[in-house]
């Protein structure tokens, strides 16, 4: 089944500037793909719409089977929250807040009570390795640290699908490689994920890459499932 799916989107924004034209996009549950293009290109455009924080000036937005156009602002935002975890290059934490307060405000929107929103929130601190800084405030955290706290917010309500727009492009490469290995173990866990990128050696990791240019998609290449080896080929 698809997570998501975007057919013959355009998106205009005021003045004229046409950011996304004729988009089609179909991504299956469970897939790892990396969106690249230049700036300007229509990345963000496209993450944003995908996420459900805009809707497109034409064409259809249909996220876990449901068809945005039909649904009114009330019962997007309630999809969004149950069904889309968001990671952003800023990391956007609430300075002097803990990493356990900033990964529990996950849950605001979901109606759980305080005490099981930090219960879940520590368990996802846990999940990304950052168990014993859970008391920790932004700013007695590395950058990858915070990016790790950020990733455990997005998928504390456990979403179907994860969206990052340039996770690693604040992080040095080693605290990058920290946060791809964290994407593709949320991702084997089930997890899709969707990630926009600058990094060219990132995004060749990634088993899909989807190339953007000029508000449309101008290459979907996805790389074939490793086969077995056979007789005869070089370890
Ligand atoms: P990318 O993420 O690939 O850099 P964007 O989606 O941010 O590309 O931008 C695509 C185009 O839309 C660009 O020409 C950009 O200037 C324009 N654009 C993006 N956001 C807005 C906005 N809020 N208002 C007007 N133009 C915008």
């Amino acid at each position: 089944m698809s997570i998501l799916l975007l057919d013959e989107v355009r998106k205009e924004y005021p003045g004229g500037v046409v950011a996304l034209d004729r988009v089609c996009l179909e991504v299956a549950e469970g897939e790892l793909a990396a969106i690249v293009g230049p700036s300007g290109s229509g990345k963000s455009t496209m993450l944003h719409l995908a996420g459900t924080l805009d809707r497109p000036t034409s064409g259809r937005v249909i996220v876990a089977g449901h068809d945005l156009s039909t649904l009114p602002d009330r019962k997007v935002a309630a999809l969004r929250a149950r069904t889309i975890g968001f990671v952003f290059q800023q990391f956007h934490l609430a300075s002097g807040v803990t990493a356990v307060d900033n990964v529990a405000d996950g849950l605001l929107y979901l109606g759980v009570p305080a005490r099981r929103r930090r219960q879940l929130a520590r368990e996802a601190l846990e999940r990304v390795g950052l168990g014993h800084r859970l008391d920790h405030r932004p700013h007695e955290l590395s950058g990858g640290e915070r990016q790790r706290v950020a990733i455990a917010r997005a998928v504390v309500a456990s979403p179907p699908l994860l969206l990052a727009d340039e996770p690693t492009g604040n992080l040095d490469s080693a605290s990058g490689a920290t946060v791809l290995d964290l994407l593709k173990e949320l991702n084997a866990a089930g997890t899709t994920v969707l990630v926009i990128t600058h990094d060219r050696d990132l995004a060749a990791q990634l088993p899909r890459r989807v190339a953007m240019r000029d508000g449309r998609v101008t290459d979907d290449h996805r790389t074939p499932a490793a086969e077995p080896a056979h007789g005869g080929s070089h370890a």
